[in-house]
C-alpha cells in the first residue's frame, strides 16, 4: 500500500537548480511517484548567517516504503549528491526532510515525523502550503494554511519566477 509523504528539499551550495531537480529525479526512480512538487522558493540563510541564500521545495511523494527504508533513501540521495555531514545547519548541496508521513505520528532516534520544525519555519510552510493548504497537522490540528497564518518567523521567503 502507498503511503502519500511530504518532503521538503533545500540547497544552498552549487547549482542549487540542478540539486533540487535532481533529487525529485532520484526520488521519483528510488521511492515511489511525485505526485506534486511547489514552485521554489529562496529564504536568506537561517541559524547561520554568511552563506548563500537557501532554494527550497515542498513535494508530495506517493511511496510503498516504510519510513525508515525511506529515511535510508533520502541519505543516500543526498550523498549521491554531494553532502557532507560536517556542520549542522551548515551549506549544504542538498537537504530532504520528511515532514509528515500521512498522519502517522513517529518518534524514534532517527525520525520525528511530523518534523518538529514545521510550524516554526517560513521557509517550510510557505512551499508546503502551496501544494497542501488544507493538509491537517495529526499533532497541532491545524491544516498548513493556519499554520502559515500563525507563524511568526520573520525570514522573508520569495517565489523564484522560472522562464520555462
Ligand atoms: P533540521 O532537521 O532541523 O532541519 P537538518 O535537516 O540540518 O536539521 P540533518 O543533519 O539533515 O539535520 O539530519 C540529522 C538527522 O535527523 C538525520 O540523520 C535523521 O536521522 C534525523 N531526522 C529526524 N527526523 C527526521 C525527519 N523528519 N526527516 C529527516 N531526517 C530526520
Ligand atoms: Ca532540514
Ligand atoms: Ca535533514
Amino acid at each position: 500500500m502507498a503511503n502519500s509523504v511530504y518532503l521538503l528539499s533545500g540547497a544552498n551550495l552549487g547549482d542549487r537548480q540542478r540539486n533540487l531537480e535532481r533529487a525529485c529525479e532520484m526520488l521519483g526512480s528510488m521511492a515511489g511517484k511525485i505526485e506534486k512538487r511547489s514552485a521554489y522558493y529562496e529564504t536568506d540563510a537561517w541559524g547561520v548567517t554568511s552563506q548563500p541564500a537557501f532554494w527550497n521545495q515542498a513535494i508530495l511523494l506517493s511511496t510503498p516504503l516504510e519510513p525508515d527504508q525511506l529515511l535510508t533513501v533520502i541519505h543516500q540521495i543526498e550523498q549521491v549528491l554531494g553532502r557532507r555531514r560536517d556542520q549542522r545547519w551548515g551549506a549544504r548541496t542538498l537537504d530532504i526532510d520528511i515532514l509528515y508521513f500521512g498522519d502517522q505520528v513517529i518518534r524514534t532516534e532517527r525520525l520525528s515525523v511530523p518534523h518538529p520544525e514545521i510550524a516554526n519555519r517560513r521557509f517550510t510552510l510557505v512551499p508546503l502550503a502551496g501544494i497542501a493548504p488544507g493538509f491537517v497537522h495529526p499533532l497541532l490540528r491545524k491544516t498548513n494554511l493556519e499554520l502559515l497564518e500563525l507563524c511568526s518567523d520573520p525570514l522573508a521567503v520569495r517565489q523564484l519566477r522560472m522562464d520555462k
